[in-house]
């Protein structure tokens, strides 16, 4: 977790959308669902949950919306010039805000603590056996 008072950044790949977080995130946990594995290019996603009210967003992004194997109807918002994955929420959880890791800054922030969707997981993909796993969506928290 982040020094108390230290906003969280990050932005895409080319800079054209950036964000900021005032609270630290909420949990971080790694997705192998198959919509996640389309849109990491193979491997799982990792997912950093904030409050949704704490995240400002600058720069215009686009909208990708479909039904989550979950069954929740998902929003997947990336940049529409460089394409990097930015942000999903669930219209069904709409106080929490998912931010692609890779899209921190400071990655290191975001340690995953759990696995989710393992049994959409190729058999050749790396899960650490240290953390606890899920062959689906756990329970919302
Ligand atoms: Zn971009
Ligand atoms: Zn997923």
């Amino acid at each position: 977790m982040p020094e108390t008072g230290a906003d969280i950044v990050g932005g895409c790949l080319c800079g054209a959308v950036r964000f900021r977080s005032t609270a630290a995130p909420i949990a971080a946990r790694y997705c192998w669902c198959r919509d996640c594995q389309a849109i990491a290019a193979g491997n799982a996603t990792i997912n950093v949950i904030f409050p949704s009210d704490a995240v400002t967003i600058e720069g215009e992004t686009a909208d990708y919306e479909s039904l989550a194997d979950s069954g929740n109807r998902m929003h997947r918002r990336f940049c529409p010039k460089c394409g990097a994955p930015l942000f999903s929420q669930a219209e069904a959880r709409p106080h929490l805000i998912i931010i692609r890791a890779g899209a921190l800054d400071d990655p290191s922030i975001a340690r995953p603590s759990g696995v989710i969707w393992t049994s959409s997981a190729p058999p050749w993909a790396c899960i650490d056996p240290d953390l606890p796993q899920f062959p689906a969506q756990p329970p919302p928290s």
